[in-house]
């Protein structure tokens, strides 16, 4: 029997390449994507052994690219989708959906499901030192299964991160090196050194497998909605990979016999300060410039965006729009998701909430749509965001009569 991983192939030139930690075609220099043999996986999936697996995103272990089990970071994935009533009821749509990535396991964004299958994969191909480029969230998750794993850990970051997010690394003892530069500074310096180590770089030369764990977010939204597609998605973007994932995975569904045919339209997020990808698709680009990022969403503060070109061409081929908000519309954002929902969000999710907003006031999304937006990360590891914005607590000594004296006496007011 075949295995239902068939290759790497590039996606610009169709040249296929074992399963192996390699990241770009000699030919063309194309990204690689994992092929998959659909055919096969089809006779196996069903809706019910997908619901009988684990509550992790391991329960879709046919569509991911690792030969053995998930081995690492197990408790990943299969976070709340929340019907977001009260949100819905102010942005006037009456199906709304909050996916809640603010609680994944173990560090609290997304990005657990892509270390979790690339680290997985990493310990697969024989790798023992982990590591990667991140603007923050990324860093954290590597860090904490390299920890679990028992792996040797570098981690990368730009020296602007917020406080907890540097923290989120340095409480597991991973080696942590801030470059003085962008994110794409550390990108660049960690190409460089993932050439002359053997060193499983999650995103750059596991990268091809590391993508794929994305994919489990529409994998869930489907399932949690019942085995329905939503309408419309909004999500944020980096990279931008996540958002081509979203639709591939949605379309795998659909390949595997579980679902009929998709016609979701998928929405793509950025902060106006750091808009390669949005700002393309406004002027009606196919192709991005890159920029220096200046925003205080930090975790999507990507300037040259490795998939932001195949971003570009998923949200056409879906039928969606980007949008950009402000530093302020992010920071309302949050503050909406947290007191309509009950959900703080990092700055990511201010993006995400901020750009739900503006869709649903140009009608672009509708009253009766389906509408699910991705919500990545947990507002505590950007408090810097807010803390300026929220007030401050009202202080009063322990005495009752300086209660009353603020807030009245029983049954006045
Ligand atoms: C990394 C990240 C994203 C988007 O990542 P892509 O590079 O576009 O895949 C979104 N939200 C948060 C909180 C992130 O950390």
């Amino acid at each position: 029997m075949a295995h239902k991983m068939q290759s790497l192939v590039c996606r610009e030139c169709g040249k296929e390449y074992p399963t192996e930690a390699i990241h770009v075609c000699e030919l063309c220099f194309g990204p690689l994507e994992v092929k998959y043999n659909y055919e096969e996986i089809k006779q196996k999936i069903s809706r019910s052994a997908i619901e009988a697996g684990p509550l992790s995103l391991w329960r879709y272990l046919d569509l991911l690219p690792v030969e053995g089990q998930g081995s690492i970071g197990i408790n990943a994935g299969f976070t709340p989708l929340i019907r977001a009533k009260n949100l819905g009821a102010f942005l006037g749509i009456d199906e709304l959906y909050i996916k809640n990535d603010c609680v994944n396991h173990p560090t609290l964004s997304f990005k657990d499901r892509v270390v979790a299958v690339a680290l997985t994969r990493a310990r697969e191909l024989g790798f023992e030192t982990a590591a990667c480029a991140s603007t923050g969230n990324l860093a954290n998750s590597v860090a904490a299964h390299a920890a679990q794993a028992g792996m040797q850990c570098y981690v990368f970051i730009p020296s602007d991160l917020e406080a907890a997010k540097v923290l989120g690394n340095l409480i597991y003892r991973p080696k942590v090196i801030e470059v003085e530069g962008t994110y794409d500074d550390v990108n660049r310096l960690c190409s460089e050194i993932a050439g002359e180590r053997r060193w499983a770089f999650v995103n750059v030369n596991i990268r091809p497998y590391y993508a794929e764990g994305s994919k489990t977010l529409a994998f869930e939204t489907v399932e949690q909605l019942g085995w329905r597609t939503p309408d419309q998605v909004v999500v944020p973007m980096a990279s931008g990979s996540l958002l081509t994932k979203i639709w591939k995975g949605l379309n795998e569904f659909h390949k595997v016999g579980l679902i009929g045919p998709v016609s979701t339209k998928v929405h793509g997020a950025q902060a106006e300060g750091c808009s390669p990808i949005s700002t393309a698709f406004k002027q009606g680009r196919d192709f991005f410039k890159p920029v220096k990022p200046n925003t205080i969403a930090k975790s999507l503060a990507i300037g040259n965006p490795a998939d932001g070109y195949y971003a570009l061409i998923t949200v056409a081929e879906s039928g969606g729009v980007m949008e950009t908000v402000t530093d302020d519309e992010i920071i309302e954002g949050i503050k909406l998701l947290a007191q309509t929902e009950g959900v703080f969000a990092e700055t990511a999710g201010g993006v995400t909430v901020g750009v739900l907003q503006k869709l649903a006031k140009q009608g672009i999304i509708k009253k009766q749509d389906v509408t699910v937006a991705y919500i990545t990360g947990n507002g505590l590891k950007t408090q810097e965001a807010v803390v300026g914005s929220v007030g401050r607590p009202i202080r009063i000594p322990p005495s009752l009569a300086k209660f009353e004296q603020t807030f009245g006496q029983p049954g006045e007011a």
